[in-house]
């Protein structure tokens, strides 16, 4: 169906399916027509590639992902945009919806199933009460996926990309850094969706590497070290990590001393390599 993200094309075919938006699974469509364009080709969609779309809505960035790509799998949860996006999306003949939770779909599965031989990446305008879950679910199974580009609150752009040593910085930027390199691509105003949030919007994208580099500590003793530098983040790391690791405050200067850190460093002033030399210390330490 052609418009897709006019304002009155959308409403009609809501209406006739007598559909109404629900708050709680962050359905907010977009409205705007330039932005799906620009975030499907800043999303890898393109001759050859796969792509994971997570949320349909009524289709219009699905669309645009399988004008471009040779294969869009779209996970919905909402059954009642089935009959809905059969019929915006009927021209295609490349689109699989699946109606699952995307918390719940096994998707090694998935990608085997449906990608055999295709690079494959996500493109999404996410359902915001889920953000974060959503994005470490993808990084850290690990996936054979080659990038993410999503739609996120901007208070969360901001926060996902921030590299670590950064004022911004938080646990969720030290994670997404871990298993990527993000970067922000642009802003979209709340009036470009309906119903509009109350907050603006951006489109980031995380590149990931096939492999992570040989210098990356066990994810277990990364994250172990992040949340307890992050879970007291006005106090000094020796206290924070002392506290957060249960560990006496000598042990903690080891640490300290090995990523040539001072005691009275504050976790958003660590940066990622920084982050890797305590947790390799960490796990020496255990
Ligand atoms: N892609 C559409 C667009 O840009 O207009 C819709 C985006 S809307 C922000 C989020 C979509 O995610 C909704 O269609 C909603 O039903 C769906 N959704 C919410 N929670 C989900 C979940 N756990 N798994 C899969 N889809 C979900």
């Amino acid at each position: 169906m052609e418009n897709l993200s006019n304002i009155s094309v959308i409403r009609d075919v809501l209406t006739r399916h007598g559909f109404s938006f629900s708050k709680g699974l962050g359905q907010n469509f977009l409205i705007n027509p330039t932005v799906c364009p620009r975030m499907a080709e800043s999303g890898n969609a393109q001759p050859g590639w796969g792509m994971i779309e997570i949320g349909a809505g009524v289709g219009v960035l699905t669309a645009e992902l399988a004008r471009r790509a040779d294969k869009v799998v779209c996970i919905e949860i909402d059954s009642r945009l089935l009959p809905i996006l059969d019929e915006t999306l009927a021209e295609f003949d490349n689109i699989k919806i699946v109606n699952e939770d995307v918390l719940k779909v096994d998707l090694h599965k998935l990608i085997r199933e449906e990608f055999a031989g295709m690079p494959v990446a996500v493109c999404a305008n996410l359902p915001y009460y889920i953000t974060s879950p959503i994005i470490m679910r993808l990084l850290e199974q690990p996936l054979p996926i080659r990038a993410l580009t999503v739609m996120v609150q901007k208070e969360a752009a901001v926060r996902i990309t921030a590299a670590p040593g950064t004022r911004e910085c938080g646990a969720i930027s030290a994670a997404v850094w871990y298993y990527s390199t993000p970067q922000m691509l642009f802003s979209v105003s709340r009036g470009s969706f309906l119903p509009a949030p109350a907050v603006d919007s951006a489109v980031i994208r995380l590149d990931l590497p096939e492999e992570l580099p040989p210098d990356t500590p066990p994810k277990e003793d990364f994250f172990r070290v992040v949340r307890a530098g992050f879970g007291q983040r006005r106090k000094t790391l020796l206290n924070a990590l002392s506290a957060g690791l249960c560990m006496e405050k000598d042990g903690v200067r080891q640490l300290l001393a090995a990523a040539a850190l001072p005691e009275t460093t504050r976790a958003e002033q660590v940066t990622l390599a920084q982050w890797k030399a305590l947790a390799a210390a960490y796990g020496k330490m255990q």
